[in-house]
């Protein structure tokens, strides 16, 4: 499932142009097409239509896990969910010839130039939606954790007013946004903290550690393009990098003692079991 790294990567090929392909900016929709009908969340295909066609592409932003495209004055969101990817190309070949969609294309915004860029979603839990206001959909996000307005201090007062297990809490969402399973254990095993341990306990020292690892492996995603591993993604290769995630047995890198599996909140969760120690919960 793509995170935060593998969500900027794509936005930013999509704004500046990479991953084999060119960038979407003052492109101009000449034609929205919805081959799989729910992915579209809002509004109804023909009114889709009406209010994005003629309209061109003025920025490309993310925030959380979505995609932000803005055709003013409105805005065109994508949620990649599970498997989701947006790619952009030419709708004709080199040598003229109509370039066949893929299959799992859901949602082809044509535009005027010849291009176009198709949303693909094999699991089909990907959506879309066009809103005058991006905050009508993303009101529950919590901060964004490479923000410079999360301080320290703000950032251990959410942890210490929350009673959860800090695998659980930071892949919520609402709690922090951006982070899933992948970058959460990475995260917790760079600041040496167990996974299960209770967030209320977390002391200031130990809060401003987990949001400097969190910033170090979100950061280091980021520069290698994000992971690539069991969802259709194209190009990172952070996966050669794991710390703990997807290494049960295998050395940990810092002490040498297999890493650990064990599931928290229905998650796998992968960690060391002398570098990151369960604490005595009172
Ligand atoms: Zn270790």
């Amino acid at each position: 499932m793509p995170e935060l790294p593998e969500v900027e990567t794509i936005v930013r090929a999509l704004r500046d142009g990479g991953r084999g392909h060119p960038s979407i900016l003052h492109r101009t929709v000449k034609d929205v097409r919805v081959l799989w009908k729910r992915t579209l969340a809002e509004p109804g295909v023909s009114t889709l239509k009406r209010r994005i066609v003629g309209k061109s592409v003025t920025a490309v932003t993310r925030r959380g896990k979505f995609v932000i495209i803005q055709l003013q004055p409105e805005y065109l969101l994508f949620h990649l969910r599970m498997s989701g990817d947006l790619r952009v190309e030419s709708v004709r070949d080199s040598k003229g010839l109509a370039q066949p969609l893929q299959l799992h294309d859901r949602l082809i915004l044509d535009f005027e130039d010849g291009t176009r860029m198709a949303f693909n979603d094999t699991r089909k839990f990907g959506r879309a939606w066009l809103v005058a206001d991006p905050q009508t959909i993303m009101d529950s996000l919590g901060p964004e954790p490479l923000s410079h307005e999360l301080s320290y201090s703000s950032f251990h007062s959410l942890l210490i007013s929350c009673h959860r297990q800090l695998k659980h809490l930071l892949m919520d969402q609402k709690f922090l946004a951006g982070m899933g399973n992948i970058y959460t254990d990475e995260a917790l095993h760079l600041a040496k903290l167990h996974p299960a341990m209770n967030s209320e306990n977390i002391t200031l020292e130990q809060a401003h550690v987990l949001l400097n690892s969190i910033r170090k492996v979100l950061r280091e995603g980021i520069r290698r393009n994000g992971a690539s591993i069991d969802w259709v993604y194209r190009g990172g290769d952070f996966q050669n990098h794991f710390r703990v995630y997807q290494c049960t047995g295998e050395p940990c890198p810092v002490c040498g003692t297999p890493i650990q599996r064990i599931v928290i909140g229905q998650r796998s969760t992968h960690y060391c079991p002398v570098c990151q120690p369960q604490p005595n919960q009172v």
